[in-house]
């Protein structure tokens, strides 16, 4: 008999959720506008602090695809973009007919390295080919290098695009990640710390940004009785269903964040005497929200011996993001590498994380792969 089924990361619903929807319904609101994405984006503002502003997109793609025009990225420029990411966090640079350029990372917090940020950024310039944005990651919840990413970006005026996808509930020195960039985004995708099925939201601190993103969001409609157009337009907005959804996850998000965290601690205090694996710590002032917990093994073959092991208790488990470089579909893009990301894609797992985990299915992966190594 086959064990029963142990997920990545699986949606995990507070309890809320159903009675937002059914408002939605009660009152017609089956719409991408109404109450539950009002109360939402005030939920996402009042988590966030910092005076932020919040626009509720379809997903976080659809957010980094808006965020990036906002800030002036066109057809023919050039976007830095750390490598070690999903693709979507680079995908729309290509749909607004720019190239990215990739920046390797640190080993601190696995994200953009601000020393080959420099570089790359000198090299363009060099080549009078001035970057039009940066695109930095939170990567599996870690915030990246605040400070170091930040003065390099005012140093050659070059605004930040953050990409907090994985990062809802993580902080650095107590200010939440989101709130970092120029432009910020979330996603509510399926697997991430929270979710409407499917979703996103774009933050920034500057209203009329906000506005922006609204009204290209929603079709770009001019002030007009009839349907008047002077910008292309997306239907990027979300739906007043989800946002029911939201609402409900919201409320539980403390405690999403808390038993993630509670996972990566029990991994680490139960596989501490492993001398093969080692573990991202936090370094001072940094909070993650652990979104998935990682391990690094000491090389390829020993990450795919563990990996299939667990398959084989049907535990599912995933390789850290290939970088964005080493990828078929960005092969002829330029990037500033140091080895960094590739080492780490060849050497770690990503294990279960979800904040619905039993003990007992903690205590299956921990013995797998404690089987695996002994
Ligand atoms: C999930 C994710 C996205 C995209 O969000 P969607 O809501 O799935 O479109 C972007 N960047 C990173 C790093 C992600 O993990």
């Amino acid at each position: 008999m086959t064990p029963t089924k142990v997920w990545l990361s699986s949606p995990h619903m507070g309890g809320e959720e159903l009675n937002y929807v059914h408002e939605a319904f009660d009152t017609n609101w089956v719409a991408p506008l109404g109450p539950n994405v009002d109360a939402f984006e005030k939920a996402i503002e009042q988590e966030l602090g910092k005076e932020v502003h919040v626009a509720a997109l379809s997903s976080g793609t659809a957010a980094i695809h808006l965020g990036l025009e906002l800030l002036g990225v066109g057809p023919g420029d050039e976007v830095l973009c750390q490598s070690f990411t999903f693709s979507a966090s680079a995908n729309p640079i290509l749909y607004l007919g720019a190239h990215p350029v990739f920046v390797d990372s640190e080993e601190d917090t696995w994200n953009m390295s601000p020393t080959l940020l420099r570089e790359a950024i000198e090299d363009r310039i060099k080549h009078h080919r001035k970057p039009k944005a940066i695109i930095a990651v939170h990567l599996y919840g870690m915030p990246y290098k605040i400070e170091e990413i930040r003065s390099i970006a005012d140093a050659f005026e070059i605004p930040i695009l953050e990409d907090s996808a994985e990062a809802l509930g993580s902080s650095f020195r107590g200010i939440s990640c989101g709130t970092f960039g120029d432009v910020g985004i979330l996603s509510f995708n399926g697997n991430k710390i929270i979710t409407t099925s499917g979703g996103g939201a774009l933050v920034t601190k500057n209203k009329a940004l906000r506005d922006k993103a609204v009204f290209l969001a929603t079709q770009a409609r001019d002030d007009a009785p009839h349907y008047q157009h002077s910008h292309v337009g997306y239907n990027y907005r979300m739906s007043n269903v989800l946002a029911g959804i939201g609402r409900g996850q919201m409320e539980v998000l403390t405690k999403r964040v808390a038993a993630r965290r509670k996972n990566y601690d029990f991994y680490l205090n139960s596989l501490s005497s492993q001398t093969e694996l080692s573990f991202l710590p936090e370094p001072k002032d940094f909070f993650s929200n652990r979104w998935l917990s990682c391990i690094l093994t000491t090389c390829y073959d020993m990450r795919e011996t563990l990996r299939m092991a667990l398959l084989e208790q049907n535990i599912e488990s995933r390789p850290l993001w290939k970088p964005l470089h080493l990828q078929p579909v960005f092969k002829d893009s330029k990037h500033f590498m140091d080895g960094t990301s590739k080492a780490l894609f060849e050497k770690g797992l990503c294990l279960p994380s979800g904040s619905n985990l039993s003990q007992e299915e903690l205590d299956r992966v921990v013995e797998t792969i404690k089987n695996v190594l002994s």
